[in-house]
Formats: structure tokens, sequence, C-alpha cells
């Protein structure tokens, strides 16, 4: 088995037994694989290895993979099923001019704090794709230089993007800062999660928390992640970071 394989397979079981600790349903947890500086060949034994969803932050660098893992799956009748069922995350920040492509080609933005940008997003989603899937990103350590929308404004964003036509609002995404203190992580996370259950009780149909990385996933699983993002740990150690 290949290590991505193994990765995949470790953290799923990490997945499960954290979610079962915590009293949760084994499949209430989706891995989201953040495959951001790793080429297509990766991406493609990850697919290989049965993983569906992918997160990426650089746009251009995400453009040339989407193409190039559908050229991969594509060479293979046995993998037309697997193609089909991809997803693409776009979970890094977003420039008002780059909205076009995202809308385009990605299934799920996780990284809208501002609402012009969700009515770009909502305005250039292609005719015949489904409704764009949406997290607002909070930003819950409270820093200003941090991006997210203030914790005191999310929940009139959060009302102007569930009324855009061509987006389906699902729920918050939050990085808080590194710790590695873990009652200070689900600390991070129970804000988060408090946040999303106002926006529910307020009557926004919800279903989505996206939190919790490579070095924090246990306490965002504890905490009610629905989707979780890991990269590190499945691809390995990142060794640049691309611009754009
Ligand atoms: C890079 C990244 C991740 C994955 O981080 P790891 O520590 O490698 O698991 C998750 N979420 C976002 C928004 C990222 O930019």
């Amino acid at each position: 088995m290949s290590t991505i394989a193994q990765n995949l397979q470790a953290i799923a079981s990490t997945i499960v037994a954290t979610a079962r600790e915590a009293g949760r349903g084994a499949d209430s947890v989706r891995l989201l694989a953040v495959s951001k500086t790793f080429g297509a060949e990766a991406v493609l034994e990850a697919v290989r290895a049965g993983q569906r969803a992918f997160g990426e932050n650089y746009l251009q660098e995400s453009l040339d993979k989407i193409v190039a893992v559908r050229a991969g799956l594509a060479a293979q009748p046995a993998e037309q099923a697997a193609a089909a069922a991809l997803e693409w995350h776009f979970i890094g920040p977003i420039q008002s001019n780059k909205t076009r492509p995202i809308a385009e080609h990605f299934d799920w933005v996780h990284t809208v704090e501002r609402e012009k940008i969700a009515q770009r997003l909502s305005e250039q989603r292609p005719d015949g794709m489904a409704p764009l899937n949406i997290c607002l990103q909070v930003n819950i350590s409270g820093e200003a230089s941090k991006s997210g929308v203030a914790p005191a404004e999310l929940a009139e964003l959060a009302r102007r993007v569930a009324a855009l036509p061509k987006l389906r609002l699902r729920g918050l995404m939050a990085i808080p800062e590194p710790s590695e203190d873990y009652s200070a992580q689900r600390a991070a996370f129970a804000q988060l999660r408090q946040l999303y259950e106002q926006l529910r009780a307020d009557g926004l149909a919800l279903d989505t928390l996206s939190m919790g990385m490579s070095a924090d996933l246990r306490a965002a699983v504890v905490e009610g992640a629905t989707i979780v993002r890991v990269g590190s740990a499945i691809f390995g150690a990142r060794h640049y970071a691309p611009a754009g």
C-alpha cells in the first residue's frame, strides 16, 4: 500500500475512533484531503485509495491540477465513476478579481468572508451547475490581521449570503491560532460551534462545520466538526508555498 493510502487509512481510523468517543456517528465527519503544493500524481494516488474530496488554496495551481487529475482518470475506463464523484473545495484566500474560475471549477468554497465576494461567486456560477456550496470563514481569534468575518458581523453576512441564488450556504469554517494545548484547541472550536448553533437556532439551514487540520483534528471532531481539512498528515510536509 502507498504511503498516501496508509495515511488516509490511519486518519480515517482516528476520525472514527474520536467520533465514537465523543458519542458521534462514525460517518458524521468527512475528510477533506488538502492537496495544495502536491501534484496531480499525489491526488490520483489518494483517489485510487478511495478519497474523493480535495482542498486547494492556490488558484492557478489548482486549475492545472484539476485538469491533470481529470486526464489521469479519463485514461482508465474503470475510473470514470471516481472522476465523476470528485469534489474540489477552495480553501484559500480569495481575491475579488479571481472569483470567476473559482465559481466555474469548484464545488465548495470555505473562505467567504465578505458579501462582495459571495455576490460575485453567485453571479459567476454557470447556469446548469449545482449551487456552489459555501462556508463563511470566521475570525474566532479576534486578531485584526487574521482572515474571517468578525463574530459580531457574522449573522448579517450569513443572512445576505443565504439569499444569493446560485450559492448554498452550508456552514462555518475557521482556522484558530495554532496551539499544542488540547483544551485550548477545543475552546476555539467550541466557539465556532456556538456561533453555528446560534445561526441554526435563528433559522438558517446549516449542516457544515469545517474545522480541524492535521495538528488539531481530534479536538475538532470532539467539538462537532463535520468536515476536517487535512493536508500534511496525508501527503507529507509541504516544501513550498506558491504565490497566487
Ligand atoms: C493548508 C491548509 C490545511 C491543511 O493543513 P495541514 O496542517 O497540512 O493539515 C487546512 N485548512 C486550510 C485552510 C489550509 O490552508
